[in-house]
Formats: structure tokens, C-alpha cells, sequence
């Protein structure tokens, strides 16, 4: 960035800055940033993404835990547009306040060590959601994609495919960043549903039936719900208690909540 020497990345923030330009172009396109967009980004670091969204927007909001990276990415935004930083862990920002009634266009390349609990964070907010651009760890985004029967397929994959349109765009080698990862990254972006096209249960209940249908993967659906659903209620919906998570589609998850339980 210009004018400050690189900061040195914390491996406890999960920092690895994007370096490759031909990379940081390719997710730029893909968010196709607009001028009236309302962008919010997640860990905008030495600001990779950040300046040139905010050259394409004129305005951004950009969420970052390390203090230390703020006053030159402020310092590097000023000329180029509009940047607002929130010094705060992610998880603890209520996205649905940031959006005041508009709906945001969020991007980041994630810190690896929380992307679950970002993701999940992010789902509270579909409805103050447009979409989301994230750069994830390759395996995680082939979870959030898998389809049933896969060997990945679990827990991610029903929570983000009832509430998103879950769409994979591009791998990225470790060598796009400083430092490397261990892990090959890919990008993937998330369309949250309408509403009328969500899931028509409460959604607290189905996090605890998915949480514990794929708690033990070997286990049979009846074994697994222990406690949570008894077998004659899965009879009753038509689903077989001795049928495994990883088989069902997510829709039969939204069922298995709407069913009556102590
Ligand atoms: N966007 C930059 C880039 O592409 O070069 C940095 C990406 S780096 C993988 C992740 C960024 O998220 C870092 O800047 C890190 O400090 C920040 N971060 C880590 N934990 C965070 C949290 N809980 N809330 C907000 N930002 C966080």
C-alpha cells in the first residue's frame, strides 16, 4: 500500500493478504460492483479489495478486528472514496442496523479460523442480505456446495443451501497470498433466497435437528435424533428412521423440524 511499509501479517487474525492482481480483478468482476450498492467487507486488511470496490461503489463499509491495519487503509481509501472502518470482531456486529432498512452487498476474503461462524453470523441476516463474495478455504466451499450422498455434504451444506443460492466461481492457489496458506482457497458467492422460498419452519429448530442429525455422521436418522424427534414421528412424515443425514435432501430437514416434538 502506498506510502507505509507492509504490515506483518498475525497468524491469530487469520491474515493473509491477497497479493495476485489478475486474482483481486477476477472477484471485483464477480461482485460487479454498482455506485448506489451498499458493500460491506469483512477483514479488508492492507485493503486488496477494499480500494478497488470503493473505486467502483465511491462508498463502503469495511469491518476490521485488527487496529493496527486501520490507519493506513483509511489513510490509503481517502483518495479513492468514501471508506467507513468498524474497529469489531464480525460476529459481533448487527448487519441488519449496518443495512438501516437497505440490503447489503457484503464481500471478504475471510479469516480461515472463524469462516464457519461468519457464515453462519451472516445467515442470521438473510433478510438484510443482497448478496455475499467470499474467499474461503476450497474445502469448505465444496462442503457448502455438496449435494447429498457426497462424502462432504453435512451441516454447512443443508444450513447455507435452505437459505442461499450457493454458487462456487473460482479456485485460488496458495501463491496469491502473503503469506501462503497451507489450504487452496476458492471464491464463492451466496444469493439469499426471498423469503417466500425459505424454509417455512422455525429456523431455530432446524439448526438444533441438522446440528444433530449430522452430530453422528454412522448413526441412523432415528439414532441420531434421539431425544430431539422419535421414530414414530419420522414414520409419520414418510422419512425412514433408518436412513443416514448425509442421504437426505435438505428440504426433508425442514420437514423433520416442522414436526410436532415435546
Ligand atoms: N481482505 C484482505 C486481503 O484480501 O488481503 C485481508 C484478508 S485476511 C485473510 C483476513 C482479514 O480479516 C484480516 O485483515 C484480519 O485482521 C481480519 N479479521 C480476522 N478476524 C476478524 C474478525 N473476527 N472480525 C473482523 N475482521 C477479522
Amino acid at each position: 500500500m502506498s506510502g507505509s511499509a507492509p504490515a506483518r501479517p498475525k497468524k491469530h487474525f487469520g491474515q493473509h493478504f491477497l497479493h495476485e492482481r489478475g486474482v483481486v480483478e477476477r472477484i471485483v468482476r464477480a461482485i460487479a460492483p454498482q455506485a448506489d450498492d451498499t458493500l460491506v467487507e469483512i477483514g479488508p486488511g492492507e485493503g486488496a479489495l477494499t480500494l478497488p470496490l470503493l473505486a467502483a461503489a465511491g462508498r463502503l463499509t469495511a469491518i476490521e478486528l485488527d487496529a493496527e491495519l486501520i490507519p493506513a487503509l483509511e489513510a490509503a481509501a481517502r483518495p479513492v472514496g468514501l471508506l467507513e472502518v468498524i474497529r469489531a470482531d464480525v460476529l459481533r456486529v448487527d448487519l441488519a442496523a449496518l443495512a438501516a432498512g437497505r440490503r447489503l452487498r457484503i464481500a471478504g476474503n475471510l479469516p480461515y479460523y472463524i469462516s464457519s461462524p461468519i457464515l453462519f453470523h451472516c445467515l442470521d441476516y438473510a433478510d438484510a442480505i443482497a448478496d455475499m463474495h467470499f474467499m474461503l478455504q476450497r474445502e469448505v466451499v465444496e462442503r457448502m456446495a455438496a449435494a447429498p450422498g457426497s462424502k462432504v455434504y453435512g451441516r454447512l451444506s443443508v444450513m447455507l443451501q435452505l437459505a442461499c443460492t450457493v454458487e462456487p466461481l473460482f479456485r485460488v492457489a496458495p501463491g496469491a497470498f502473503r503469506p501462503p496458506p497451507k489450504v487452496d482457497s476458492a471464491v464463492v458467492r451466496l444469493t439469499p433466497k426471498p423469503p417466500a422460498q425459505r424454509p417455512q419452519a422455525d429456523p431455530a429448530r432446524i439448526a438444533t435437528v441438522v446440528r444433530a442429525a449430522f452430530g453422528q455422521r454412522r448413526k441412523t436418522l432415528s439414532n441420531a435424533l434421539r431425544g430431539v424427534l422419535d421414530a414414530d414421528a419420522l414414520r409419520t412424515a414418510g422419512i425412514d428412521p433408518q436412513a443416514r443425514a448425509e442421504t437426505l435432501a435438505p428440504e426433508v430437514f425442514v420437514r423433520l423440524a416442522q414436526l410436532p416434538h415435546d
